[in-house]
This record gives C-alpha cells, sequence and structure tokens, in this order.
C-alpha cells in the first residue's frame, strides 16, 4: 500500500458540491489534484465553485490571493478516469447510488495502481459492497466529509468488513492533513452522522408536512430550542433534497420503518426542486 508520505497527488471522482470542496481543500494544503466528471459542463460548474469558495476566504482574510491562485493552479480537471492513473490516493464523490459507485470502482481498480488506496465520500451506502467490485477490498475505505467540506472541520472514517487497519491509519492521517478532524465508524447503513441526522430531517419534513408549524417555525424552534447552527429544513436544502432521498431510502432499506422518507421529500425531488443547488428546495436561493 502506497504509505501517507509518498501521497501527492490526489484523483477526485465527481466535481459537485462534495467532489469539489475536496479538490479545494487538498489543493489548499499543497496536494496536486485531477477531478474527473463525466462532462465538460459539470467540470466548469465545479471548477468555478472552487473559485467562489476561494474567493470567500480571501474576502474573509483567511487565505491570500496568492494561496488561492496557487491552490487553483494545482486543480486539473478530466472527462477521462484513465487520467487518474497517476494519483497516489483516490476519493470517490459520484452520486449515492450503489450502482453507479461500483461502476467507478470496478473501472478504478483497471485504472490505478495496486498498491492505490480507493476511498469513497458516500453518505450511507456500504463500504464492503462497494469494495466488493474490486480487487483489492482491503485498501477501500470511506471517507466521509461534511458539507461544506472547506468549512466543516469533520470527517468520518468508515471501516469496511475487510479494510486493512494500516489503510485506516491513512485515511485518519491523510484527513488531518487536510485540518480535519475524524472519528470512526463501522460499515453500518448510515454510519453515525446519517443514520440518526436523517431521521431528523425527515420529521422535520413531516411536521412541515402535517402542518404543525411553518417551515420557517420548524428551522426557529430546532435551532433556539436545541442549539445547532441549522433547522432540519435548511440543512436539507444544503445537503440537496436528491442526496438526502438517497440517503434515507438506503436506510429504510437497511433499518426498516422508522427510516421510511417523507413523502414531501420524495414530491420536492420529482418536481426537481433539490434545494440550494437548484435555487429552490424549502425555501428559494437567489
Ligand atoms: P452532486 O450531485 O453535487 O455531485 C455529484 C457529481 O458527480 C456530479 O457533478 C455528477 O456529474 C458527477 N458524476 C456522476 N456520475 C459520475 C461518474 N460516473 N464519474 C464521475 N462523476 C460522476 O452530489 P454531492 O452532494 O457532491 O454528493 C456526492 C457524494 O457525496 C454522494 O455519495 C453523497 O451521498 C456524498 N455526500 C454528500 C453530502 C452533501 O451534503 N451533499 C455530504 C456527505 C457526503
Amino acid at each position: 500500500m502506497r504509505g501517507f508520505d509518498s501521497i501527492d497527488r490526489i484523483g477526485v471522482v465527481g466535481a459537485g458540491t462534495m467532489g469539489g470542496g475536496i479538490a479545494q481543500v487538498a489543493a489548499t494544503n499543497g496536494y496536486d489534484v485531477v477531478v474527473r466528471d463525466i462532462e465538460q459542463e459539470f467540470l466548469d460548474e465545479g471548477f468555478s465553485a472552487i473559485e467562489d469558495s476561494l474567493s470567500r476566504f480571501v474576502r474573509k482574510e483567511s487565505l491570500t490571493q496568492d494561496e488561492a491562485d496557487e491552490a487553483m493552479d494545482r486543480i486539473e480537471g478530466t472527462t477521462d478516469l484513465a487520467d487518474l492513473a497517476d494519483c497516489d490516493l483516490v476519493v470517490e464523490a459520484a452520486l449515492e447510488n450503489m450502482e453507479v459507485k461500483q461502476d467507478i470502482f470496478a473501472d478504478l481498480d483497471e485504472v490505478c495502481p495496486d498498491d492505490v488506496v480507493l476511498a469513497t465520500n458516500t453518505s450511507t451506502l456500504s463500504i464492503t459492497t462497494i469494495a466488493s467490485v474490486t480487487d483489492r477490498p482491503e485498501q477501500v475505505v470511506g471517507l466521509h466529509f461534511m458539507n461544506p467540506v472547506p468549512v466543516m472541520t469533520g470527517v468520518e472514517v468508515v471501516v469496511g468488513e475487510k479494510t486493512d487497519p494500516d489503510v485506516v491509519e491513512l485515511a485518519h492521517q491523510f484527513s488531518e492533513a487536510l485540518g480535519k478532524e475524524t472519528w470512526e465508524s463501522d460499515d453500518k447503513p448510515g454510519f453515525v452522522t446519517n443514520r440518526i441526522l436523517m431521521p431528523w430531517i425527515n420529521e422535520g419534513i413531516r411536521a412541515f408536512d402535517e402542518g404543525v408549524a411553518s417551515k420557517e417555525d420548524i428551522d426557529r424552534g430546532m435551532t433556539l430550542g436545541t442549539n445547532v447552527p441549522m433547522g432540519p429544513l435548511t440543512l436539507a436544502d444544503h445537503i440537496g433534497l436528491d442526496i438526502c432521498l438517497d440517503a434515507s431510502r438506503t436506510l429504510f432499506e437497511e433499518l426498516g420503518d422508522r427510516y421510511k422518507p417523507a413523502y414531501l421529500l420524495k414530491r420536492k425531488v420529482d418536481a426537481g426542486d433539490l434545494g440550494k443547488k437548484t435555487g429552490r428546495g424549502f425555501y428559494d436561493y437567489e
């Protein structure tokens, strides 16, 4: 296995909310990054989101303009997965769908040298099931970054049935090199965070749908009443309602009725109102 000290170049699969954030944080911490998405337009959108985010850090004076420019220069985009062949570590952040992730991991297993660790940013899906399509299941690990990656300090390290303890250690070391703090979860549906978060979000949506209170009052009640920074409906919009629905469905399939996705969550996703990323979710965004 390629050790922590020999990791210079990071591959990221998916240039969306999470992939873009992971690429940005890796680049600002000195790593070269290659980001792969399926279409050039998704790469362009991802790169412009990274640029916007870096500009905000410059405005807040947490980065200089030179540091932001250098970080941007360290990130390359590609639509060809084969361009990840010279990466020392790959983090997958594509759709929350087992078939899509297994296809990507089967391809990565072909493209990447045998000693490269393959990580997935999945919110709820089994690391063991994703790893099963590769010839290196002991080198597959969950690196569950939180959204927005450049701001949130936590990373959940998820240990699959076959994940080697050295790979787990590497996942902690790499996260810490990005300025993050880690905790570990066994490979059980939703891990620690989403197992507890998704029922909370769904109950917030149900409370809104069933007329318990306005969406503003549900969010206000939970922020003021339980001292969390965002209420369930605002947080769902930030995560992306499609991601919340996929995550909730996995928990429902694996753990049963108490995790059934809220009806209104499904209706919003069917209508294409996915939250902040489409400009409308429970709230409207410019
Ligand atoms: P997103 O929809 O913003 O981005 C996904 C990106 O992956 C898109 O740009 C899409 O074009 C690309 N993609 C799809 N298939 C691909 C493929 N075969 N190869 C390369 N790119 C491909 O989604 P996101 O919010 O960034 O979520 C990505 C992953 O991270 C999911 O597994 C999600 O569950 C997980 N996650 C999301 C959050 C969150 O708050 N959004 C938090 C933690 C983990």
